[in-house]
C-alpha cells in the first residue's frame, strides 16, 4: 500500500531565519565577488597552515639570536592567524578549507635554497633568510589589504576586523625585519668571504 503521498512537503520546510535582511545576503553570497572572495580565503588559509610549519626551520638556520627570536615570535602570530581564518571562515558560514597557494608554495621553495646555499652560522645566511622572509610577508600583506578590502565590500564585518589584526601583524613582522637587517647583519655580512 502506498503511504507516501500523505505527507506533504511544504509542512516539514523550516520556518525561514529572520536576522538577515535576505534580499540582500542572496545577492552578495550569489555574487561572483563573493566566490572570489572565499577562494583567496582558502588561499591564505592553506598559505598559512604551510608556513607555520616552514619557519621553525628558518629560525633554527638563522645565525643571530635577534632573527631566530624574531622569527620565533612570528611562529606563535602564525598560529594565531590561522585561528583568526577560522573565525573568518566561521563568521560568514563557511567551512575553513586549504587550496593550494602556488605563490606560498614557490616563495617557501626559495627559502629552503637560500638556506642550502649559505654557510652554516654566517650572517650572509641572515642576511637571505630576512630576504626570503620578508617576500613571504609582502605576499601575505598584499593577501590581507585585499582580502579585508573585499569583506568590507561584501558587508563581512567581522571578518574584516579579523583581517585587519592580522594584516597589521604582518606589516610589524615585515618592519622588525627591515631593522634587523640595517640593525648590524648586514653589515657584519659585508665582511664575509664567499
Ligand atoms: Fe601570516
Ligand atoms: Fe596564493
Ligand atoms: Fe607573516
Amino acid at each position: 500500500m502506498a503511504t507516501t503521498k500523505t505527507a506533504p512537503k511544504a509542512a516539514s520546510k523550516p520556518a525561514p531565519k529572520t536576522k538577515k535582511a535576505p534580499e540582500t545576503t542572496d545577492v552578495v553570497e550569489e555574487s561572483a565577488l563573493n566566490e572570489l572572495f572565499l577562494d583567496e580565503l582558502k588561499d591564505i588559509y592553506w598559505a598559512e597552515k604551510h608556513l607555520a610549519k616552514a619557519l621553525p626551520k628558518m629560525a633554527k638556520a638563522a645565525t643571530s639570536d635577534e632573527l631566530r627570536n624574531a622569527i620565533e615570535t612570528h611562529i606563535a602570530e602564525t598560529e594565531n592567524q590561522i585561528t583568526r581564518l577560522e573565525s573568518a571562515f566561521a563568521s560568514i558560514d563557511e567551512k575553513a578549507v586549504a587550496v593550494k597557494c602556488e605563490a606560498m608554495a614557490g616563495l617557501l621553495k626559495e627559502g629552503e635554497e637560500i638556506i642550502s646555499e649559505t654557510e652554516k652560522g654566517t650572517f650572509t645566511r641572515d642576511a637571505g633568510i630576512i630576504s626570503a622572509a620578508q617576500k613571504i610577508e609582502h605576499y601575505e600583506i598584499a593577501s590581507y589589504g585585499t582580502l579585508r578590502t573585499l569583506a568590507l565590500t561584501l558587508g563581512y564585518i567581522d571578518a574584516a576586523e579579523l583581517l585587519e589584526a592580522t594584516l597589521a601583524e604582518e606589516k610589524n613582522c615585515d618592519s622588525l625585519l627591515t631593522q634587523i637587517a640595517e640593525g648590524g647583519i648586514n653589515d657584519t655580512a659585508k665582511t664575509e668571504k664567499e
